[in-house]
């Protein structure tokens, strides 16, 4: 028997969709991703890139800091009895995602742990073969796979990951380990930009480091960069080496210069990469339509159609702009209900 909807991704878009067509009695398959090295390494392993994050503070719902105090001043006194059974610091990414694995688990989601690694949508149902070789047929499909932030390579960046070194000033920057310290962005983008711009309210300064000598971002975001005080523009550097300690973790940068062959020591707390993103959609090719930068392109406006009939897309994956987890959430339940729509349409 063909599933009736099979969700390929298991960030927040993956599991709001699960959460939505469990509910809505369409029993999903979540293929959740595989626990590989390789997926370890390009952080793309099960949970997403929440996971791959430590507090997050901007999840409607999840204030960060002492959950209790915010309870006593938001609930009316009859209700302080449930103030203690929250006695609970704020959220991390990873709880939020197990939570919501949870959530999903809890109205009868179904659950494999592998990769997708080919897609065929000629036919139908659909046919979906995972990396262990097991073929999964479905009536419907929901591509949720994210996107993964790019990284330089360095193996130095890799062993301060979470300890200074990050992809995400959003998710991040307000950590106190940060607070009135130097701090490195890479990159010359609109993201380098907003990032170093962002990070420039909890640091002492921020060092936007970019490889060349004019800035790739809109005239109006560079103009923030260069007029903002806080902000100094390393011009003609690539970063070349994370420096730091296992106890304190990132302490500083090594820089190289572009022009010529000098290189600097810069001291910073933190290394935030701001050097794009590649969605995960190289199992996709020539299957769906995409966008020029490889994300799924979404067909029909305000909906999550993709270029196939019967397979919808929801999160980072179809989504270069927002690129948030309550956004992600946001398009999953999207999905869900496009898909349940389609499906009882189709009679399915
Ligand atoms: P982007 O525009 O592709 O910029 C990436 C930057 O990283 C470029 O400056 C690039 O340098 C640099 N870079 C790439 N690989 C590098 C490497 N290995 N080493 C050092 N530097 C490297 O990406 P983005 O900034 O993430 O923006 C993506 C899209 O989202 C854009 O269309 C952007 O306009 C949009 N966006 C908009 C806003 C906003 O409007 N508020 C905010 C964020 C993003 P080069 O310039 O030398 O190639």
């Amino acid at each position: 028997m063909p599933e009736r909807v099979v969700i390929v991704g298991s960030g927040p878009a993956g599991w709001t969709a699960a959460i939505y067509a469990a509910r809505a009695s369409l029993e999903p398959l979540v293929i959740e991703g595989a626990v590989t090295e390789e997926n370890r390494l390009q952080g793309t392993m099960p949970l997403g890139q929440l996971a791959l994050t430590t507090e997050v503070e901007n999840y409607p719902g999840f204030p960060a800091g002492d959950l209790s105090q915010f309870l006593r001043t938001s609930l009316p006194e009859e209700h302080h009895w449930m103030v203690d059974l929250h006695q609970k610091e704020g959220c991390s990414g990873p709880e939020l995602m197990h939570l919501m694995r949870q959530q999903a688990v809890n109205f009868g989601t179904r659950i494999v742990t592998d990769d997708i690694v080919e897609v065929d949508f000629d036919c139908r149902p659909f046919k979906l073969r995972s990396l262990g070789g097991q073929e999964t047929e479905a009536h419907c499909v929901i591509i949720a796979t994210g996107a993964r932030a790019n990284y330089l390579g360095l193996e130095s960046e890799e062993k301060f990951k979470n300890r200074g070194v990050s992809a995400c000033a959003v998710c991040d920057g307000a950590l106190p380990r940060f607070r009135d310290k130097p701090l490195v962005v890479v990159g010359g983008g609109d993201s380098a930009v907003e990032e170093a711009d962002y990070l420039s309210k909890f640091a002492s300064t921020v060092y936007l480091v970019h490889r060349r000598d004019q800035l790739r971002a809109s005239k109006i975001m560079a103009k923030r960069a260069v007029e903002n005080p806080k902000i100094e523009i390393v011009w003609n550097h690539q970063l070349t080496e994370v420096l730091g300690t296992e106890a304190d973790g990132v302490t500083g940068v090594l820089l190289k210069s572009t022009v010529d062959s000098s290189e600097r020591e810069q001291k910073a707390a933190g290394a935030f990469m701001a050097i794009g993103h590649t969605p995960n959609t190289a199992f996709l090719a020539g299957k769906l339509e995409m966008t020029d930068k490889k994300y799924v392109k979404w067909t029909v406006p305000f909906r999550t159609n993709t270029s196939v009939d019967g397979v919808f897309a929801a999160g980072d994956v179809a989504d270069d702009y927002y690129r948030q987890a309550v956004t992600a959430a946001g398009t999953g339940c999207m999905s869900a209900l496009d898909a349940e729509r389609w499906l009882a349409v189709k009679g399915l």
